[in-house]
């Protein structure tokens, strides 16, 4: 029975603006989607890889890690056109074995080892766990640029990853999804549907997702601090 990694990193980056996808971009001379790699190569509680990325980034990507030595197996896998089917796809080629699957985001390089741990012990005690953080905004729903509602702040929290799922658990959402012709944004949602209750963790101001312009100094601002406290 094995723990596997489930890290999406098919997508167009296309808010970056960058022409490079987000994922492919370097943080001190290392792609961020190596950076993500390492800390789950390092984590005690995982035990095998898969990277999604896009078919035709499948052989350049294998090649980039021929030379990166990390202690876990990596399998790079065919992702999708939306996260959501990337991540569908690597879970049907999961060792029919496996007993937990934890999903993290490739741009989210500043996950900390001790939140892949704790959100896969919650999952093997509960079922499903997510990190999340509080709002600190106020959250409004709107249709166009009308508001509809506000949402109570202490009531919301900010989804973030890794989320950790049983196997079957994470298996039964993703069909469901399927039946039923949902396309989830992240994990939990697809298994909120099953009526699962899903645990929410702290989660960390710093485990953020690089997605526009202005995270990249931010980026680099952490990455240097973590190499002064490593
Ligand atoms: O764009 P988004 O915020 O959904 O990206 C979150 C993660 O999902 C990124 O690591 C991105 O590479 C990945 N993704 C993917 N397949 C897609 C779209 C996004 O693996 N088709």
């Amino acid at each position: 029975m094995s723990v596997l990694a489930i890290i999406p990193a098919a997508g167009m980056g296309l808010r970056m603006g960058s022409g490079t996808p987000k994922q492919f971009l370097s943080l001190d001379g290392v792609p961020i989607f190596v950076h993500t790699l390492r800390k789950f190569s390092s984590a005690s509680t995982v035990d095998m890889i898969y990277l999604g990325v896009r078919p035709e980034e499948m052989e350049r990507v294998s090649q980039a890690l021929v030379n990166e030595p990390l202690a876990k197996p990596v399998r790079v896998v065919a992702g999708g056109v939306t996260r959501h089917e990337t991540v569908a796809k690597a879970l049907d080629a999961a060792p029919p074995d496996t007993e937990l699957v934890v999903v993290h985001d490739a741009v989210r390089p500043f996950v900390q080892l001790e939140m892949i741990s704790r959100v896969v012990e919650a999952a093997r005690r509960d079922g499903a766990a997510i990190l999340g953080i509080p709002s600190v905004d106020t959250v409004k729903q709107v249709e166009r640029q009308t508001i509809m509602g506000t949402l109570p702040r202490e009531r919301i929290v900010l989804a973030q990853t890794p989320q950790a799922f049983r196997y079957t658990v994470l298996r039964d959402a993703f069909t469901r999804a399927r039946t039923e012709g949902f396309v989830g944004t992240d994990e939990s949602s697809l298994v909120e549907r099953l009526g699962t209750n899903v645990t929410v963790l702290m989660g960390s101001d710093r485990n953020i997702k690089i997605t526009k312009p202005s995270d990249l100094a931010l980026a680099r601002l952490y990455l240097a601090q973590e190499a002064e406290t490593a």
